[in-house]
């Protein structure tokens, strides 16, 4: 670690320098409690090794951070902790980022609670256009 960076506040995590509320562990991926929870169990699920954003996490560690995100998720609802979850990833600062070690968040979600994502999402969306659409597709099949 460069001395004159702070250290990553996940990384001290993951590595026990830090404490946290542990929720699980793995080979590849780490499970731990927000502190700044927007609902009970707000979880952050992160890769074991530093990765600042999505495209950064390695190749070797992208299944298991999907497999634990999936394994908290179905956790939350067994466990009477939600009836469903919303996930949510900030990639990168344009994306309003604010720890840069990749972490997704599974919030947990209780009909009726008062999130309302689709609230957000709803004043936010604008019809498309077709032509746009399909330039925009083929844009995103370019290898
Ligand atoms: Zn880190």
């Amino acid at each position: 670690m460069n001395p004159a960076m702070p250290a990553c506040v996940f990384c001290e995590i993951i590595a026990h320098r830090t404490p946290a509320s542990w929720v699980e562990e793995t080979p590849g991926a780490a499970a731990f409690l927000t502190i700044e929870p927007v609902a009970d169990g707000h979880t952050l699920v992160v890769p074991r090794t530093h990765a600042s954003t999505l495209e950064d996490v390695r190749t070797e560690e992208r299944p298991q951070l999907w497999e634990l995100v999936h394994r908290i998720s179905e956790r939350m609802r067994r466990v009477g902790l939600a009836e469903g979850v919303n996930l949510l990833v900030a990639s990168g600062a344009a994306a309003e980022q604010g720890v840069f070690h990749l972490h997704v968040h599974v919030i947990p979600r209780h009909t009726g609670d008062s999130i309302a994502m689709n609230d957000w999402l709803d004043a936010k969306a604008h019809a498309a256009s077709g032509s746009r659409q399909t330039e925009l597709a083929e844009r995103l099949r370019s290898p």
